[in-house]
C-alpha cells in the first residue's frame, strides 16, 4: 500500500515528490509515456528562477528527479490507465498491474494540439513552437517574421506577445473571421504589426532540408490556391488537451477535461489532489506548475495526518 502515488513526472509531479518525500511519505511516480515530462521536448529554458544563464529542459527535469530521489522518491515508468477511487485504499491500474493507495495527486499536464504535419514534427525545437511565452523571446525570433496558426484568445494571445519580438506577425488562421472573444480579437486585429490570413491552412513548415524554420506552405481553403510566406518560427496555438481522460465522470472537470479543485489542490473526491497543467487552463509555465506541485504535495501531507490522528 502506496501513502501516495504521484501520476505524472512533470515539473508539478516531480516537485510533489521532492515535497512529500522530504515528509518521508516515499510516494511513488509514475512517469507515463514521457519521463520528465513536457519542457524535457525544449531546449533552453529561460524563465525558470535560479538559473540565470538559462537550462536545458532536459537537464532541468534530470535535476528535479535526482533531488526528489535523494529523499526516498520512487520513480517508476509505467501509464495510468485506469483508476477506482470509490472508496479507500484507491486503487490504480498501471500497465495491467493493480497499485494501491491512500492519496493520489495527479499530475498528468496537457498536451498541445498538433497540426499533425510531418515538416511540423521534424522542425519542432528548430523554430516550431508551442509557447510564445516560452520561446518568443529567443534569439532566433527576434526581428523576424513570425507565424501563429490559430484563432482563438490563445493565439490572440501568443500572436500579441510575440510582437515584441518579430518584425511581422502572421496570424493564420483557417476561417474568416477570429474565434476569439470580441474585445481580445479586435485588439489583435488592431495592431500594426499582426496580419490576419484568412481561410488559410499550412500545408508544410519549411525547410526540413535546412533544419530551421524558413517559413510556411500555405493553402486557401476557400479558393485552393498556394502561398508561401517566409518566417523564422511557427508558433502552433490550436488548442490544449489535459490528459485527463481516466478521470472522466470520477473527478470534478470543465467541459474542457481541465480538472476544477474543490478547495486549494484537494478535488471532489477526498484524498485525491491535482497539480499542474492538467488542471490550469491559464498559465501552463514551468514553475506555476512546480508551485501546484508543492501546495498538492503539502495538501496530501495534511490529509494524511488528520487521518491518522
Ligand atoms: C516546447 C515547450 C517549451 C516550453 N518551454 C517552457 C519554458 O521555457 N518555461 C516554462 O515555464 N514553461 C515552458 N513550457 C511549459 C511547461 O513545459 C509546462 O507548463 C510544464 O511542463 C507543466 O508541467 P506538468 O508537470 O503540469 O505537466 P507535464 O510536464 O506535461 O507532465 C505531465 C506528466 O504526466 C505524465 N502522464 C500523463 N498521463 C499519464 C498517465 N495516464 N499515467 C502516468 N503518467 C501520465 C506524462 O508522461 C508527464 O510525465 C514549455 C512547453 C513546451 C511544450
Amino acid at each position: 500500500m502506496e501513502k501516495v502515488v504521484i501520476i505524472g513526472s512533470g515539473c508539478a509531479g516531480l516537485t510533489a515528490a521532492l515535497y512529500t518525500a522530504r515528509a518521508n511519505l516515499r510516494p511513488l511516480v509514475l512517469t507515463g509515456r514521457q519521463p520528465g515530462g513536457l519542457l524535457t521536448t525544449t531546449t533552453v529554458v529561460e524563465n525558470y528562477p535560479g538559473f540565470p544563464e538559462g537550462i536545458d529542459g532536459y537537464e532541468l527535469m534530470v535535476r528535479m528527479q535526482k533531488q526528489a530521489e535523494r529523499f526516498g522518491a520512487r520513480v517508476q515508468f509505467g501509464t495510468v490507465e485506469g483508476v477506482n477511487l470509490s472508496g479507500q485504499p484507491f486503487s490504480l491500474t498501471v500497465d495491467g498491474e493493480q497499485v494501491q493507495a491512500e492519496t493520489i495527486i495527479i499530475a498528468s499536464g496537457a498536451s498541445h494540439r498538433h497540426l499533425n504535419l510531418e515538416s511540423e514534427l521534424k522542425l519542432e525545437t528548430k523554430g516550431v513552437t508551442y509557447c510564445a511565452t516560452c520561446d518568443g523571446a529567443l534569439p532566433m525570433f527576434r526581428n523576424q517574421p513570425l507565424v501563429v496558426v490559430g484563432g482563438g484568445d490563445s493565439a490572440c494571445e501568443e500572436a500579441t506577445y510575440l510582437t515584441r519580438f518579430g518584425s511581422t506577425v502572421y496570424l493564420v488562421h483557417r476561417r474568416n473571421a477570429l474565434r476569439a472573444s470580441k474585445i481580445m480579437a479586435e485588439r489583435t486585429l488592431a495592431h500594426e504589426k499582426i496580419k490576419p490570413v484568412w481561410n488559410s491552412v499550412v500545408t508544410e513548415v519549411l525547410d526540413v532540408k535546412q533544419e530551421k524554420v524558413t517559413g510556411v506552405r500555405l493553402k486557401n481553403v476557400e479558393t485552393g490556391s498556394e502561398q508561401v510566406l517566409d518566417a523564422a518560427g511557427v508558433f502552433v496555438a490550436i488548442g490544449h488537451v489535459p490528459n485527463t481522460q481516466i478521470f472522466k465522470g470520477l473527478i470534478h472537470m470543465d467541459e474542457h477535461g481541465y480538472i476544477i479543485p474543490k478547495q486549494g489542490t484537494a478535488t471532489n473526491v477526498p484524498g485525491v489532489f491535482v497539480a499542474g497543467d492538467c488542471a490550469d487552463r491559464i498559465y501552463r509555465q514551468a514553475v506555476t506548475a512546480a508551485g501546484l506541485g508543492c501546495a498538492a504535495a503539502i495538501d496530501a501531507e495534511r490529509f494524511l495526518a488528520a487521518r491518522n490522528e
